[in-house]
């Protein structure tokens, strides 16, 4: 449900945001509530960034050997400190790995 809702909204007026000012501002929709409420201080406070341009990506469950598509978003905040989207496989919960590194 997430993933379709995620392609959706990054092929339309989202993505064009997103590619021309990439930017945490216009993560909002691609984001859960929670998820963008916590972005948010990250970014007035320790000067949050993305280092990459948000995008659907493969990751595997090293658990359960499941596949799985899911936004990709990595942001760098407070120096050298990384935020990357956590991703729960759905039947096991395990922490899913990038299936593809690019
Ligand atoms: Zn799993």
């Amino acid at each position: 449900m997430n993933v379709v809702l995620n392609a959706v909204q990054l092929i339309g007026v989202g993505m064009h945001e997103i590619l021309c000012q990439p930017s945490i501002d216009n993560l909002s929709d691609l984001l859960d509530n929670s998820e963008y409420r916590y972005l948010l201080p990250l970014k007035t406070d320790y000067g949050a960034r993305l280092i990459d341009i948000p995008d659907n990506r493969y990751f595997e469950c090293p658990d359960c050997q499941t596949l799985h598509s899911a936004l990709h978003l990595k942001v760098q905040y407070d120096g050298n400190k990384v935020y990357t989207k956590k991703q729960p496989c759905d039947p096991c919960g395990s922490r899913l790995k990038p299936r593809f590194a690019r």
